[in-house]
């Protein structure tokens, strides 16, 4: 492979040089770093790229489908009870979610109690979710939205299936870490390419999508990027998801083509009841806490850094 074609810069997470490459897929090309394990998509889609993904997934596609299918909230649902049994059985005061989407994790800790704010980067669902929590949705990024809001500080940040979205995990993560208070609690769910998943599938694996998925990281290299952006990791668990049959089999259509065409002569068939019927599933995402780090740390690397994180 012509040298031109590696990625031209750093890993983000320990800053290593050295690319393998894995697999090609619509034009771009997943590449791992050789020191860390990180996976990331070369080259790096263009914000325009990223702007024009988005808005035709909002108005077909994976965001349509969630955003037309609000009586599935069984696996946020599940979060959220975790997130409050963490919290010593009670909603936490307040509560950010980037990538809030229509606010549907958001209205189970409103439900419960919590002041709820949520950042969406697609403006109809930001729209959606706006109105059912009192205009605490900010249409933008995390760093738009910390610029705006300079000093405020929230008790717990939830980013759920985010991370592997973001073109600058290192500023987002950092970001967050300005935004969480000090004694705050962090919930990442992302996928993870340490799972039985990602090696039984390889280039199968549902989380490859070049453009929505731009890096991918293992339960390893994301304790090192949450370490080097001053949090802590405290648990990470593989991530079973709870969704209702019908929703599972719509997704199908986009995820998993081969699934879809075995489901589609019986699923529509069900009786609403089943339909209906929630199922753990699990294809190979881990949820992830960690708690904000303040003072003086050494890094993992071996330059011997010292980074100053309050
Ligand atoms: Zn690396």
């Amino acid at each position: 492979m012509p040298p031109d074609e590696y990625p031209a810069h750093s890993c983000p997470v320990c800053e290593g040089h050295t690319w393998q490459p894995l697999h090609r897929k619509n034009g771009f090309r997943y590449f791992r770093c050789t020191s860390c394990r990180l996976e990331i998509t070369w080259p790096l889609p263009t914000e325009a790229q990223i702007a024009d993904y988005y808005k035709s997934q909002t108005e077909k596609a994976s965001y349509a489908v969630r955003v037309n299918y609000p009586r599935e909230d069984s696996v946020h649902r599940k979060i959220a009870e975790w997130v409050i049994s963490l919290n010593g059985g009670k909603a936490p005061q307040t509560i950010l979610d980037v990538g809030c989407l229509d606010g549907r994790l958001l209205d189970i800790f409103k439900e419960k109690g919590a002041t709820t704010y949520g950042i969406e980067i697609q403006s109809d669902a930001a729209a959606i979710a706006g109105k059912k929590h009192d205009g605490r949705i900010s249409n933008g990024t995390i760093e738009q939205f910390a610029e705006k809001n300079e000093g405020q500080r929230f008790d717990v940040v939830t980013a759920i299936g985010v991370i592997e979205h973001v073109p600058d995990p290192v500023s987002f993560l950092k970001t967050i870490r300005r935004l969480i208070s000090s004694d705050g609690l962090l919930v990442l769910q992302t996928p993870n390419t340490s799972s039985s998943l990602h090696s039984i599938m390889g280039s199968h694996w549902p989380p490859y999508v070049p453009i929505e998925h731009i890096y991918l990281f293992s339960a390893r290299n994301l304790a090192m990027l949450l370490d080097k952006c001053g949090f802590e990791m405290t648990e990470c668990k593989n991530h079973w998801k709870w969704l209702q049959i019908e929703f599972f089999y719509l997704m199908t259509e986009l995820f998993m083509p081969f699934a879809y065409k075995l489901l589609r002569p019986i699923v529509p068939r069900l009786p609403e009841a089943v339909k209906t019927m929630s199922v753990p599933l699990y294809s190979g995402e881990m949820l992830a806490t960690a708690n904000p780090v303040s003072g003086y740390k050494r890094t993992l690397d071996s330059k011997g850094k010292y980074w100053l994180y309050t």
